[in-house]
């Protein structure tokens, strides 16, 4: 076993969306870690039609940022929702690791995600089955519910864990209340922190709602 070393979790905002006239951003997180930098899903670096219309997006993309794109080992996508693969053309070569399950059903159905997005010039997926340990102290869990092939990153970065999960739950209230697979088995993990997608603050269990 190695020493994993201290493991850290920084979101970084990379999108605002309209949502029923909210604005909803869009983070990404990159997990530094001893062994490596993983940066968990890339958020969108360029309108398309389908997205304008549908969230009419201000977007802050990671290459327009103060971020090292070379210094990102490793990617995830917990899933493949264009407001989650959108900068994963930035990171050719680099192997993008996501469920097998969720890969599929991208590259197969209408209206998933923006195909062009997904499957941009020189990506290196790597097609995960089930769990995975991507460096000591982070895995890959998947956890249906959004979407059937969804993910969760799990980073043990003190006595509970933290998760990153993606749109697994999309607000406070849905890991309060679980209701999806994905969400019971996050609930069930007893993280300090849960890390959502869309949310800029993260979830912890002893913040919830109360509403019980
Ligand atoms: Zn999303």
């Amino acid at each position: 076993m190695t020493n994993a070393g201290p493991i850290s979790i920084t979101p970084i905002v990379v999108a605002d969306l309209h949502v029923e006239g909210e604005m909803m951003p869009v983070c990404v997180h990159v997990i530094d870690h001893p062994d490596g930098r993983i940066l968990v899903d890339t958020g969108m670096t360029k309108m398309h039609s389908a997205v304008v219309a549908a969230f009419d997006p201000r977007l802050y993309p990671l290459s327009e940022q103060d971020f090292d794109i070379a210094a990102i080992d490793i990617v995830v996508n917990t899933h493949l929702h264009a407001d989650h693969c959108g900068g994963n053309h930035l990171f050719a070569g680099r192997p993008i690791h996501v469920q097998r399950r969720e890969l599929d059903d991208a590259r197969g159905q209408e209206d998933y995600t923006i195909p062009e997005w997904v499957d941009a010039p020189g990506l290196n997926y790597v097609a995960v089955d089930g769990e995975l340990e991507l460096l000591p102290g982070v895995r890959l869990v998947p956890a249906p519910g959004h979407t059937p092939g969804s993910q969760v990153v799990v980073v043990d970065t003190g006595a509970r864990p933290e998760v990153i999960c993606g749109d697994t739950a999309v607000w406070f209230g849905e890991l309060d209340d679980p209701q999806t697979e994905g969400q019971r088995l996050i609930r069930a993990l007893d993280p300090e922190k849960v890390w959502l997608a869309h949310v800029h603050q993260p979830w912890r269990p002893d913040s919830g709602s109360a509403l019980a």
